[in-house]
C-alpha cells in the first residue's frame, strides 16, 4: 500500500521513523499535529501512499482526495470545530509555498481565520 519515496519527511512520518503527535491512522491516510501550528488546532492529513502535489492527482486518487476530506472533518467535530468552523487548505507548487512534496491537507481552526489567504 505505501511507496515510501527516498528522502520524504511525510513518508518517514509514516514509517515511524520521525516522531509525530498523531492523531488518526487508517489504511489510506494519516493525521497528525503541525509542528509549526498557525492556528490552536493545525494538523495536517496526508495520504499513505507517496504523492508529490495535489497536481499529479488523477482519477484513480478520488476515493484517496475523499478520504482526506473525510478525516479532516472527523478531526473538526472531534477538536470541537464543526459549529465554529474551520478551513481546510492544500498547497500546490512554489507560488501556493508547499514546502513538504507529498500532499497534505491542513486543517486549520479554533480562531477567526482571515481570507483570502496572502
Ligand atoms: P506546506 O508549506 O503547505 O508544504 O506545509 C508543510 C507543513 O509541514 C508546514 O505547516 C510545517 O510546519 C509542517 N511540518 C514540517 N515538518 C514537520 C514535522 N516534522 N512534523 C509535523 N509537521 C511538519
Ligand atoms: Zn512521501
Amino acid at each position: 500500500m505505501t511507496t515510501p519515496a527516498t528522502d520524504c519527511l511525510f513518508c518517514k512520518i509514516i514509517a515511524g521513523q520521525i516522531p509525530a503527535e498523531i492523531t488518526y491512522r487508517d489504511d489510506q491516510v494519516l493525521s497528525f499535529k503541525d509542528i509549526g501550528p498557525k492556528a490552536p488546532l493545525h494538523e495536517l492529513v496526508i495520504p499513505l501512499r507517496h504523492i508529490a502535489t495535489l497536481a499529479d492527482g488523477a482519477s484513480e486518487d478520488v476515493e484517496l482526495y475523499g478520504q482526506l476530506m473525510v478525516v479532516a472533518a472527523k478531526r473538526a467535530r472531534e477538536s470541537g470545530l464543526a459549529a465554529g468552523g474551520f478551513r481546510v487548505v492544500m498547497n500546490a507548487g512554489p507560488d501556493a509555498g508547499q514546502s513538504v512534496h507529498h500532499v497534505h491537507l491542513h486543517l486549520l481552526g479554533g480562531r477567526a481565520l482571515a481570507w483570502p489567504p496572502g
